[in-house]
């Protein structure tokens, strides 16, 4: 968990002042450095990644009935907090260059919807979607966009922090991203007014009354001190994580894409990623399974690639603007074990698993 250790110090802070609840002196700092570390004015820890793209649509308006665009492919979190409010997410196909959503499709789905509330943008693996592109689309219709930046912490887009450039962007510290607290999660804006009622909102909407009063409802979504001083320790080791995470990207790519059908994620001219996560596709003869089983036998995890939501049971009323690129995305896709504590015997014994399925 921890690379050297500032965790226990803070955790223990929590202890020595008494604040082991969801408030205190960690959820303050680690709120700061944050957004020091991203570049943004205003964040508020809470609970998970959901519950900070929940807020984020609510902060953004949406309620029910409202259209919100979502990507296809990314993991089911990204959509869900669009029905807990009652909105119709209407999914979009990414593209082959940045496998997030496509700017053209984004473009369709706006000819079609033109009463659409809010844009979710995912930065799928650590890859920046194109941003720019983006961002100048939901200008041109006035719709703000919301940054589920959840596997992107420490990714730049042209030398800006993902999650900082879109009007909300949320992080999450679950058990198996970049940085975590266990579970937890940051929702970050320049919109002070707007995280600050996202603070009320997830303190339960307790009126400033000496009585308890609400005018709203409320939710408990926010971090506890405890686990504030874990983010404030892991937040300390990012940057050595993401050269970790590029080192075990850039071995694989050197050792497996001399192999026929072997295609490792798109790195663009102005991404500089976080490789949460080192993914390829295999257009070739071998098959993603066979990879999957073959690195299984021996006690190797992988994992394929998301399978896009407009092809999940529960979301399958939704409408869907796009071609089938998500779709040939999860079928030829592989994520590779990426893991920092692996050591260079770990990523040796994959490669040559690998390899072995070619001879
Ligand atoms: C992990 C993840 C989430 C959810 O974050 P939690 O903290 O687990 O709630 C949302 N979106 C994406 C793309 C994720 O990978």
């Amino acid at each position: 968990m921890s690379d050297e250790g500032y965790e226990k110090q803070y955790i223990q802070e929590a202890f020595d002042s008494n604040w082991i609840a969801p408030v205190g002196e960690n959820i303050e700092q680690f709120e700061k450095e944050l957004s020091l570390k991203v570049g943004c004015s205003s964040a508020v820890a809470l609970s998970s990644g959901t519950a900070a793209i929940h807020m984020a649509l609510k902060a953004a308006g949406i309620g029910k009935g409202d259209i919100v665009f979502c990507p296809t492919l990314t993991f089911a979190a990204t959509a869900n907090p669009i029905i807990y409010e009652g909105g119709v997410p209407v999914f979009i196909d990414s593209n082959k260059e940045t496998w997030n959503i496509d700017p053209k499709a984004l473009e369709v789905a706006f000819h079609k919807y033109p009463n659409v509330k809010a844009v979710l943008v995912v930065h799928l693996y650590g890859l920046s979607a194109d941003m720019g592109t983006i961002m100048r689309i939901c200008q041109k219709y006035n719709v703000p966009v919301i940054e589920d930046a959840a596997e992107s912490l420490g990714t730049l887009y042209k030398g800006q922090q993902t999650g900082t450039i879109g009007d909300y962007g949320i992080y999450s510290f679950n058990g198996n991203k970049i940085i975590t607290t266990s579970g937890g999660g940051m929702l970050v804006s320049n919109n002070v007014e707007k995280l600050s009622k996202v603070r009320f909102w997830s303190t339960q909407s307790r009126d400033t009354a000496r009585h308890y009063q609400h005018s709203e409802l409320g939710f408990n979504y926010r971090m506890s001190n405890i686990l504030a001083g874990i983010g404030r320790g892991q937040l300390k080791v990012l940057d050595q994580r993401v050269a970790k995470k590029r080192n075990i990207f850039e071995y694989y790519k050197n050792e497996l894409s001399k192999l026929s059908g072997i295609e490792f994620m798109p790195v663009n001219e102005w991404n500089e990623p976080n490789y949460w996560l080192s993914a390829m596709t295999l257009n070739g003869k071998v098959s993603p399974l066979e990879i999957m089983e073959t690195l299984e036998r021996e006690n190797i995890e992988s994992r394929p690639v998301w399978k896009p939501l407009h092809m999940q049971p529960f979301f399958s009323e939704f409408d869907y603007i796009g071609g089938n690129t998500a779709e040939s995305l999860f079928d030829q896709g592989v994520c590779l074990p990426s893991d920092t504590k692996m050591t260079d015997g770990d990523l040796e014994r994959v490669v040559d698993v690998i390899k072995e399925v070619w001879r």
